[in-house]
């Protein structure tokens, strides 16, 4: 049975988030229904994000070009910086239409159980761009989750002798809710609502 197609898309897509066993067996079942060019599109699809996506050099977002698309837009504040645990934060800041500035993706979430440090994150690269010194703010939007306070409290720590000016946005948000899954309103509150560290 380990050889049948079935069962090995089955397991090819139990691998995504949220797609449990159930729904990995019914997604590759209709996928069988769809028309041939329509499972091509999408076979295709998948490798081009793979092959064509890479990260930005500066801001370690995802997109086609190095420098990002946000990194080289002329009309966005490049003195202000947004930090962010992941692409996924980077996208609902985005869209909320509510921020001008660039970003920093870190990649992740200090969590010394996990074995994850600093050296793991994107933090020496935020510093340098700091130090490279046309930044005047940079915001810490890290997700309200333990993790996520002791990054946006380290990278305060770390940035604390530049002359930047270190803010974090408002903590309206559920202690462990996704930032990525909070809408769009409370985002631009709490990114208006913004304080001084
Ligand atoms: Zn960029």
């Amino acid at each position: 049975m380990a050889d049948d197609p079935i069962e090995k898309l089955t397991k090819g897509l139990g691998r995504l988030p949220g797609v449990g066993p159930k729904s990995a067996r019914r997604i590759a079942l209709d996928v069988l229904t769809w028309p041939t060019d329509e499972v091509h599109r999408l076979a295709d699809l998948l490798v081009e994000i793979k092959t064509n996506v890479r990260e930005c050099s500066t801001c370690y977002n995802l997109a086609v070009e190095d420098p990002c698309p946000i990194c080289t837009d002329s009309r966005r504040d490049a003195t202000t910086i947004m930090v962010v645990d992941a692409v996924a934060n980077l996208i609902a800041v985005e869209r909320t239409n509510s921020y001008r500035g660039v970003y920093h993706v870190l990649g992740g979430r200090l969590s010394p159980l996990d074995g994850i440090g600093p050296e793991d994150l994107k933090i020496a690269e935020l510093e340098a761009r700091v130090a490279a010194g046309s930044i005047r703010e940079v915001i810490l939007a890290n997700e309200p989750t333990v993790e996520g306070d002791a990054t946006a409290q380290y990278i305060s720590h770390v940035l604390g002798t530049s002359d930047v000016q270190i803010t974090q946005i408002a903590r309206g948000l559920p202690v462990g809710s996704d930032l990525s899954l909070a809408d769009q309103v409370t985002l631009s509150r709490a990114l208006e609502g913004r304080r001084e560290l």
